[in-house]
């Protein structure tokens, strides 16, 4: 027998979950979730830093980080699970006058979308956050203190348990292996017929359904092509690299990021976790970890702080995953002109566990009820790339 479902969701990361979690928000519960591994958080969410900020440069970023930080705090209370969202704070230090200017204009416009506790901070009050920090050449910097971490795992698992305790159905170890569309008795779109979704095929059995979201995180192109359209979502490894046990630095800091390489770390339990984004690095399907790069961001962190260097580095305990790329680096939010029925949430460019809950509440709004009044959404469409309305965030860490 062929399932039924009102919507259906392709990927049960951290998005997919709070797309199901947001639909039953809205007492929409016809929903099934398929994911191809067997268990949950295999994909980009499973990888992740955790990190969350408020401090991004455009509009929409800031927006959405405003609602999501605002979700974390209440997350345990209203979902009824952990998200182990910790307010430890960002902290950018800039090392010229160029960086310090840029981060006094993105705090104006974080004031001006409602993110008012970003503060700016001189070379002496960075010290005492860090003080085996090197900061003879750093200028200043800023500091939001509700910026901090969460544990994507945990906010993905409650997102899920909630959806289906009012009734989502998931199915494990289940591929979405082809869309099914019509044609939608409408007249040509730009030169291509307008189709609409009737269903999908798995390797579990057919679905039928008229709505598909993707969410399918750093596939999600491979998932339009299924129903044949595009979407322009490359994946990009990412390599961190934890410590073993260090006391050389405070129990708790917050999140450093050194502007000068982008160089950047946290503390993880007993160790740090050190992040930097190599510029050589090329879109494509890598998940293996590359030795050379521990070198280079080992050389970064003991140039920034030199206490580092005496932290031991069991390069087996480094992991890589994907990042899900956009030519802009802002989400792809919202339906596929050319497919009826097909709803996209791709792309976070390296923010989607920090947007999952925005981007979630976006997603069943558009869906449930057309627009959504949390952002101006058509800047998020797919569309922009065609008509080159493109946003560009240069906070990409
Ligand atoms: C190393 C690293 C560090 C990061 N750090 C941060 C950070 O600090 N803060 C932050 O906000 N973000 C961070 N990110 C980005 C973040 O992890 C992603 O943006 C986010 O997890 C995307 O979630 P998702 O649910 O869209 O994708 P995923 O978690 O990848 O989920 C997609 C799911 O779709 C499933 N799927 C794909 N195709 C199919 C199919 N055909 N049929 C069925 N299922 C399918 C996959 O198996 C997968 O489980 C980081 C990413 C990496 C790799």
């Amino acid at each position: 027998m062929t399932e039924t479902a009102d919507i259906v969701i392709v990927g049960s990361g951290i998005v997919g979950s709070s797309v199901a979690y947001h639909l039953t928000e809205q007492g929409c519960t016809n929903v099934l979730v398929i994911e191809r591994e067997a268990h949950q958080g295999k994909g980009s969410t499973g990888k992740s830093m955790g990190g969350v900020r408020a401090q991004f440069s455009t509009p929409v970023n800031i927006q959405m980080s405003r609602y999501s930080i605002d979700f974390f705090s209440q997350f345990d209370e209203v979902i009824g699970h952990p998200a182990d969202y910790r307010a430890h704070g960002y902290l950018f230090c800039a090392t010229n006058e160029r960086h310090l200017d840029y981060l006094k204009s993105n705090r104006e416009r974080q004031a001006a979308m409602g993110v008012k506790n970003v503060e700016l901070v001189s070379r002496d009050e960075i010290a005492k956050f860090v003080p085996q920090l090197r900061v003879d050449d750093i200028v200043g910097g800023t500091f939001c203190p509700t910026d901090g971490f969460v544990d994507p795992h945990s906010v993905m698992m409650g997102f899920m348990l909630k959806a289906r305790e009012r009734g989502v159905r998931l199915w494990l170890d289940t591929a979405v292996t082809g869309i099914e569309v019509e044609p939608a008795n409408q007249t040509v779109l730009k030169d291509r017929p307008l189709r609409r979704i009737t269903g999908l095929t798995t390797t579990r059995g057919n679905v039928s359904t008229p709505i598909v979201v993707n969410a399918a995180g750093p596939w999600a192109a491979e998932v339009a092509r299924l129903a044949g359209t595009e979407v322009p979502v490359q994946p990009l490894r990412r390599q961190l690299v934890p410590t073993e046990p260090f006391d050389g630095l405070p129990q708790r800091f917050p999140m450093v990021i050194d502007m000068s390489t982008g160089f950047h770390f946290r503390r993880e339990g007993k160790g740090i976790l050190l992040a930097w984004n190599d510029p050589e690095e090329t879109p494509g399907f890598k998940t293996e970890t590359d030795p050379g790069f521990i070198e280079k961001i080992l050389t970064r962190a003991a140039a920034r702080v030199p206490r580092l260097a005496e932290a031991e580095v069991n390069p087996r305990r480094a992991w890589a995953g994907l990042y899900e790329m956009t030519p802009d680096h802002h989400a792809i939010i919202g339906a596929a002109p050319d497919v009826v029925g097909l709803y996209f949430v791709n792309g976070f460019s390296g923010h989607g566990v920090m947007h999952s809950p925005a981007s979630g509440r976006i997603t069943a709004d558009l869906i449930l009820q057309g627009h959504s009044n949390l952002i101006d959404t058509s800047q998020l469409n797919v569309e922009r790339f065609a008509s080159g309305r493109l946003l560009e965030e240069t906070a990409v860490l």
